[in-house]
């Protein structure tokens, strides 16, 4: 789940200690076995809310609590445990009764409380009809979620992440950044600050140090930037409905090491 651009909700920056860490990492295990869990059930055919259903299960039977579900206002609480966002749905999709198809992709979206620590991790996932340009857009955000996490080291800034991000998606293609939503930090709150924008300017913006953690999101858009949000209150599609990609991991800023996951690869 990506946060919304200047949401500011007062928050601070949290530093976690070595052992806030290891919770983190306990959390951020489950939401990459989720992720792992509904990468074996993706097959046209399936339905956002089976995959749904399959996830919040695993995520209970291992201690957790699926952090998505009832996020929000108490007017209009999140539905779902995942967020499944297809085709031309950026994030924020709510799991429905529509069957997948051979020519969709799928961001899956997975956020995890447990023993009072967040993790927050995603991924588009592409069924096998997928045409050349949009496997390029998943190819081309993928990377730059890895180009930007490398710059999330101790004593950088988080305009260093967030240049690196769009100027890799810029080089060679006109993709569209997603403005609106951003990266965020993650701990005891799914959201915290600093927000991490996928666009910006070297060396500007909040420092970046040791025990800190961010969730770091890339949404790239194969058209336009503009997006719009639905009727739902929640589902973010892309204006000129071309396809979106997103992928997200959650890091810890280290001193010696630098940089270690959280989530990990599936
Ligand atoms: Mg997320
Ligand atoms: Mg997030």
């Amino acid at each position: 789940m990506g946060l919304f651009a200047s949401g500011k909700e007062g928050k601070l920056v949290f530093y976690k200690t070595s052992a806030e860490i290891e919770l983190m990492r306990n959390a951020n295990l489950v939401v990459s076995k989720t992720l792992a869990l509904v990468a074996s059930m993706l097959k046209p055919g399936v339905t956002g809310e089976e995959i749904d259903k399959a996830a919040e299960e695993f995520i209970r039977d291992h201690g957790g609590r699926p952090a998505f579900k009832g996020y929000g206002s108490s007017e209009n609480p999140f539905p779902g445990s995942l967020c499944v966002s297809y085709n031309d749905i950026v994030v924020h999709g709510i799991p429905s009764k529509r069957e997948f198809k051979e020519d969709d992709i799928v961001s899956v979206d997975c956020g995890v409380e447990l023993e009072g620590f967040y993790g927050d991790a995603a991924f588009t996932f592409a069924f096998q009809d997928v045409q050349e340009p949009t496997m390029e857009l998943l190819r081309v955000t993928y990377a730059s979620l890895l180009i930007g996490i490398e710059q999330a080291v101790h004593g950088k800034r988080v305009g260093d992440i967030s240049s690196a991000i769009q100027e890799f998606c810029e080089r060679k293609h006109p993709y569209g950044i997603v403005r609106d939503l951003v990266g965020h930090g993650v701990g005891r709150s799914l959201h915290e600050d600093p927000e991490v924008p996928n666009y910006g300017k070297r060396g500007k913006g909040p420092l970046i140090l040791e025990g800190l953690v961010l969730a770091i999101e890339p949404m790239v858009n194969l058209g336009k930037k503009e997006v719009l949000q639905a009727e739902d209150g929640w589902t973010i599609h892309t204006r000129d409905r071309t396809p979106s990609a997103h992928y997200e991991h959650s890091v810890v800023v280290k001193k010696t090491k630098q940089i270690s996951y959280l989530t990990t690869a599936f």
